[in-house]
C-alpha cells in the first residue's frame, strides 16, 4: 500500500512535483524527477499478465498497387465477401441447422409423452422422466449452438467487413482528382458508413436470422404433416392465404416506409452537415432562426416516416397473430372432433397447436429480416458501383520507374477539356528549363490551375503530351513521378496531428535536423516558437485554429523537406498583412532555388520573381518572357503591369495622406 500512495504522492499527487503544481501535494515534499516512476511492484504481475493475453498486431505488411491487385478487381458480390472465409460459412450453416432442427423437438416430445406416459391406460413415469431430460438435451443443445452461431457469425462479419472498409478505402485511395471533384463528399461518405453498417447488420444477424426462419418453416409444415396430414391440409388452406396476402401488403408497406426513413435520415444528416460547415456565414448573415425551421421540418419529415414503419409494423404483428388465434380456435373445433372419434390421439393434437403456434413467428420475423436483407443488397449495389468507378488517369502495365531528374518540362501541345468536349487550355506548347522558374499569370478562369494538374498527372491531357526530361508522364510510374514532384496547393491542407507530423508528411522518416532545416529555411522558426509545445503542438482540424499565413509557411516547410526536383506551386490568394506576404515571398526564394518550378502567380509582386512569366488567357499561353520582355513588348502583361504599378501607387498616395 505504502508504494502506491508514494507513487500516487510522487506521480500525479495535485501535479505536484511531476506538472509544475504546487509542490508536494498531499502535504509532503514531491519526489524530484519525471512525473511517472515506473510500475509499482505490487501492480507489475498484473501488467505482465496483461500484456501476456495481449494479441500481437505485427505491423501490417501493405502493398499499395495503383492499378489494384488482381483480387481486389473481381466483382463485388455478397457470396464472394463471404466465401473467403469457407470454413467460418460452412461451420455457420451447420450450426444453423442444427438450431432449426434441434428447437423444434420439444412440442414433439410433449406430445410423445403425453400419448405414451399420461393417456389412461399409457401411465409411465419412465417414458414422461426420459423424455423430459431428452427435452432438456434439447434444449441445452440448441442454446449452445445459439451460442456459438452469434459468436461465429459476429466473427464472421467482422472480419468480411474489415475487408470490405480496406477495400473501399485502397480504391478510394486509386481513384483520380476527377472523381472526388464531381461526387459529392457526404455521397462518398454515406458509402463508408451507413452503407456498410447496412450490410454489417445483415451479415451478423440478419442472413443468419434468414436461414434459420426459413428453415425453421420448412421443419415445421414436416412435422405438421407428419403429426396428422388432414390438420395440416385444413392449416393450409384456412391460415395459409390469408397469412400470405398480410405479408404481401407488409412487404410492400414497409419497404416504402425503410424508403422514407432511409431519405428523412440522410436529409436529416445532410442538413446537420450542412450548417455545422457554414456556421460562420448562417451567423454572419443572421440566418439561425431560418435554420432551425428548415431543420425542424427536416426532422418533422423524419419523425413522420417512422411513425408510418411504426404504424405498418402495429398492423402487421398484432394482425398475423390475431390470424393464427381465429385458425387455432376453427382447428380446435375440428381437432376435438377427431379426438373424440379417436381419430386422433390427444397428445398429438396439443403438439400440433404447440407447432402452430411457433408457425407465425417465422413468418413474421422473416418478412421484417427481408427488409435487413433488402437494406443489404441495395447497399452491395452502391459499393460495386462505387469499386467498378475506373479512375480516369491509370497507370499503364508497362509503366517504367522515373529514374532522378534534371527537372525539364515541356508542354507538347497540349490540350485538356473537364469534359472533352469543352476544351479548358489549348494547343499549349512550353519549355521549362531545369531549375528555372515560370509564373503563370493570366485572369481568373483562364487555366492556369489546370495547366499545373496536368504537370502532376491529376488528369491526363486530351491531346499532346506532358513531358519531363523527356519521359511522357502516361509511361512512368505514379509513385516515382510524384516522389519527384512537390505541390503546394492554394488552400494548404493541414491533417489532424502534430506541426512536426505535418512537415515532415511526405517524408515521415525525415531526422529532426531535417525538420528543423526546412523550418529554418521557410522562416517558420518564430511561428513555432510561439506554439505551446513547439514542433509538437497538435494542430486542430485542418489547422483551423492557425492563420493562414501559418498555414502556408507549414506547407512550404512541407514541401521543402520532401526535396523534390520539380515543384508546382499554386499561390495563395487570400490577404496577407505586408510582413506575412514578405515572410512567404522570403520562404518561396528559399523554396525555389535550384529547383524547376511553375509558380501559379496572383500577384504581379510574385510574378515578378520568376525567371520567366507566362501569360495564361482564355485557355491559350498568349505571351512568354521575362518580366523586362513583357513589359517592353508593350501586350497583354505590360497592361497588367501598368494598371498594378497605378494602383500600388494610388494605394500609397492614399496611405500617405491618411497619415498626414
Ligand atoms: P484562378 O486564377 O481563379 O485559380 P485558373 O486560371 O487557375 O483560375 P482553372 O482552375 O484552371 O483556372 O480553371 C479553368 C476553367 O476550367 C474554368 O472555367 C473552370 O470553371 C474550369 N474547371 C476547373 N476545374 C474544373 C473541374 N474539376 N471540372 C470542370 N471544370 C473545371
Amino acid at each position: 500500500m505504502g508504494s502506491a500512495m508514494s507513487w500516487g504522492g510522487g506521480g500525479f499527487g495535485g501535479g505536484g512535483g511531476g506538472f509544475g503544481g504546487a509542490p508536494g501535494g498531499f502535504g509532503r515534499p514531491a519526489a524530484p524527477g519525471l512525473p511517472f516512476a515506473g510500475i509499482p511492484t505490487e501492480l507489475q504481475g498484473g501488467v505482465d499478465g496483461l500484456l501476456a493475453s495481449e494479441p500481437e498486431h505485427p505491423a501490417p505488411d501493405v502493398v499499395f498497387n495503383q492499378n489494384g491487385s488482381e483480387l481486389e478487381l473481381k466483382r463485388l458480390t455478397l457470396w464472394r465477401l463471404l466465401t473467403k472465409y469457407r470454413g467460418m460459412l460452412a461451420l455457420a450453416g451447420l450450426l444453423v441447422v442444427v438450431i432449426s432442427v434441434a428447437a423444434q423437438t420439444g412440442p414433439a416430445l410433449t406430445g410423445i409423452a403425453i400419448d405414451d406416459g399420461m393417456s389412461p391406460g399409457h401411465e409411465h413415469f419412465a417414458v414422461v422422466a426420459i423424455l423430459a431430460a431428452a427435452y432438456l438435451v434439447f434444449i441445452a443443445v440448441t442454446a449452445l449452438a445459439q451460442r456459438l452461431q452469434v459468436k461465429v457469425t459476429g466473427r464472421l462479419a467482422a472480419w468480411v467487413m474489415n475487408d470490405l472498409r480496406v477495400k473501399v478505402f485502397a480504391h478510394l485511395q486509386r481513384l483520380s482528382l476527377g472523381f472526388f471533384t464531381e461526387e459529392k463528399a457526404g455521397v462518398v461518405m454515406s458509402r463508408m458508413t451507413s452503407d456498410i453498417e447496412n450490410l454489417q447488420q445483415l451479415l451478423q444477424d440478419g442472413l443468419s436470422q434468414l436461414a434459420i426462419q426459413a428453415l425453421t418453416m420448412v421443419v415445421i409444415t414436416v412435422i405438421l404433416f407428419a403429426t396428422d396430414v388432414r390438420l395440416a391440409a385444413i392449416t393450409v388452406v384456412l391460415i395459409v392465404p390469408a397469412l400470405v396476402v398480410a405479408s404481401l401488403w407488409f412487404k410492400r408497406a414497409s419497404e416504402r416506409g425503410y424508403d422514407r426513413v432511409r431519405d428523412g435520415i440522410a436529409n436529416v444528416l445532410a442538413d446537420l452537415s450542412e450548417s455545422l460547415h457554414g456556421v460562420r456565414i448562417v451567423t454572419a448573415h443572421n440566418r439561425q432562426r431560418h435554420n432551425v425551421i428548415h431543420h425542424r421540418n427536416v426532422v418533422g419529415d423524419y419523425r413522420d416516416a417512422n411513425n408510418y414503419t411504426a404504424h405498418v409494423n402495429a398492423l402487421y404483428g398484432p394482425g398475423t397473430q390475431f390470424l393464427g388465434v381465429v385458425g387455432q380456435a376453427v382447428l380446435l373445433a375440428i381437432g376435438g372432433e377427431m379426438v373424440l372419434h379417436h381419430t386422433l390421439k390427444i397428445g398429438a393434437l396439443v403438439a400440433f397447436f404447440l407447432y402452430l403456434n411457433r408457425f407465425f413467428q417465422p413468418i413474421q420475423l422473416l418478412v421484417q429480416q427481408y427488409n435487413t436483407y433488402q437494406q443489404g443488397q441495395a447497399s452491395v449495389y452502391k459499393l460495386r458501383n462505387l469499386i467498378d468507378t475506373e479512375p480516369e488517369v491509370t497507370e499503364s502495365a508497362d509503366a517504367v520507374e522515373l529514374p532522378p531528374i534534371e527537372g525539364e518540362i515541356v508542354f507538347d501541345h497540349v490540350s485538356f477539356g473537364y469534359d472533352p468536349d469543352r476544351l479548358v487550355v489549348e494547343d499549349i506548347a512550353l519549355q521549362v528549363a531545369p531549375g528555372e522558374t515560370v509564373a503563370f499569370v493570366g485572369p481568373t478562369g483562364a487555366g492556369k490551375s489546370t495547366l499545373a494538374k496536368l504537370v502532376t498527372r491529376f488528369y491526363d491531357p486530351t491531346e499532346g503530351r506532358v513531358l519531363i526530361d523527356g519521359h511522357d508522364l502516361r509511361d512512368v510510374t505514379m509513385r516515382s513521378l510524384r516522389r519527384q514532384l512537390g505541390v503546394v496547393p492554394q488552400e494548404p491542407f493541414l491533417f489532424a496531428g502534430t506541426i512536426r507530423d505535418n512537415i515532415a508528411f511526405a517524408r515521415p522518416e525525415a531526422t529532426d535536423e531535417e525538420i528543423f532545416e526546412a523550418v529554418r529555411t521557410v522562416g517558420l522558426g518564430d511561428v513555432i516558437d510561439r506554439m505551446p509545445n513547439g514542433l509538437d503542438t497538435v494542430v486542430h482540424e485542418r489547422g483551423q485554429t492557425l492563420s493562414s499565413g501559418e498555414r502556408q509557411l507549414i506547407a512550404l516547410a512541407r514541401a521543402f523537406l520532401a526535396h523534390p526536383r520539380v515543384l508546382v506551386l499554386d499561390e495563395a490568394t487570400s490577404n496577407l498583412d505586408l510582413q506575412s506576404e514578405t515572410k512567404i515571398e522570403t520562404a518561396l526564394d528559399a523554396l525555389l532555388e535550384n529547383r524547376t518550378a511553375i509558380l501559379i502567380a496572383h500577384r504581379l509582386s510574385t510574378a515578378m520573381r520568376a525567371d520567366r512569366i507566362a501569360v495564361v488567357d482564355q485557355g491559350r499561353v498568349t505571351e512568354v518572357g521575362t518580366h523586362a520582355e513583357l513589359v517592353a513588348s508593350g501586350g497583354r502583361y505590360a497592361e497588367m503591369y501598368a494598371t498594378w504599378v497605378r494602383q500600388s501607387d494610388l494605394a500609397e498616395h492614399a496611405a500617405a495622406d491618411g497619415g498626414r
